[in-house]
């Protein structure tokens, strides 16, 4: 079942239509970022944590939605899972800003009624989505940041850490190549100049459809390592990042954010469904493809209110994983 071959995706993500009829539907899919994956640096050791990881996410939102359990509270119950594991760049093992500190963006999409909540910039919130989720549920607004959203979650009694909780030494070890890159680029000695291999993604999403056909999306990230003056990225914003609306599609996103910012990534995804009716592998392919013409990179996960699934990126790889009503589990790493 493990990292199986790519062709079987692509047969996944095709499965709609007439189709849909004599196949199982996708309750939840997960994605834990897209970037350099690439066999050649990968151990077997190390695929077997991001698979556990992606495995343990699953299974929590698929146990959410067997007992008849809600959208929302599945994105929510996997999203933190994945924020509480270090290997990625969401919650603890975030990536660090060019000043050193974890700068941690999260949000959260409800598509029975389009209610959404975001928090960005924060430092100390243990499981930044479920601050999210409080800003939906618990404000009149949609998106908080800095000191303001920590004394929101506060306010809440939702769980907050020290900064150093976020602390993993590979990513502080990653700042410090980017750190070195700098300054080799600012002393203009571009011969020695590396590729940053830190520059890679890693933000953690996921996308819900419950017995009740509720779609639900969330995302959560440390955003871009050696990321400066208070950079925000893609996933805290409604229609970059995250969206979700039951009469078209829920969709979690990871890549270059400023370049899913501008394109309004999740949210031309719905809309190419909504107001084109294209099928939702051919929208979220178009959306990528997009995004690669403008010079970013990244990928999506999508699910439709049909049950149906995409998983389209245009980097090497995307750590990512399905799970259907019957319980039957797919993870992909890998672009072959
Ligand atoms: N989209 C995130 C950001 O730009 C990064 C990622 O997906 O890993 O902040």
């Amino acid at each position: 079942m493990f990292v199986l071959s790519i062709v079987i995706a692509y047969s996944c993500n095709n499965a709609e239509g007439s189709a849909s009829e004599q196949r199982e539907k996708y309750v939840l899919v997960v994605h834990g970022g897209a970037g350099t994956i690439t066999r050649q640096n990968m151990t077997p050791e190390r695929e077997a944590q991001y698979r556990s990881g992606l495995e343990a996410a699953l299974l929590a939102g698929y146990q959410i939605i067997q007992d008849g359990g809600d959208a929302l509270d599945a994105v929510e119950a996997a999203v933190r899972i994945l924020e509480d594991d270090s290997l990625f760049n969401a919650g603890k093992g975030a990536v660090f800003t060019n000043d050193g500190r974890n700068e941690l963006d999260a949000s959260i999409m409800y598509g029975k009624n389009r209610m959404a909540g975001s928090v960005a910039g924060v430092t100390i919130i243990k499981n930044p989505i479920t601050a999210a989720r409080a800003v939906m549920e618990k404000s009149e607004h949609v998106m908080l940041a800095g000191r303001g959203a920590e004394l929101f979650a506060m306010a809440q009694n939702i769980d907050t850490v020290p900064p150093s909780y976020f602390r993993t030494e590979p990513r502080w070890r990653g700042l410090q190549r980017s750190l070195r890159n700098d300054s080799l680029r600012m002393q203009n000695q571009t011969a020695v100049i590396t590729p940053d291999p830190d520059r890679k993604f890693g933000t953690v999403g996921c996308v819900a459809r419950d017995k009740n056909g509720n779609l639900a999306a969330g995302t959560s990230t440390g955003g871009m390592n050696n990321k400066k003056y208070g950079r925000i990225g893609d996933a805290p914003i409604i229609g970059a990042g995250t969206f979700a609306d039951n009469n078209t599609v829920a969709v979690s996103c990871t890549g270059w954010g400023e370049f899913y910012i501008r394109n309004v990534v999740a949210y031309d995804v719905s809309a190419l469904m909504e107001y084109k009716n294209m099928p939702l592998s051919d929208a979220a392919s178009a959306v990528i493809k997009k995004v690669g013409d403008a010079g970013g990179n990244g990928g999506l996960i999508a699910l439709d209110k049909n049950g149906n699934m995409a998983m389209p990126f245009n980097t090497e790889g995307m750590y990512r994983g399905a799970i259907t009503e019957s319980g039957k589990m797919e993870i992909y790493f890998y672009k072959d």
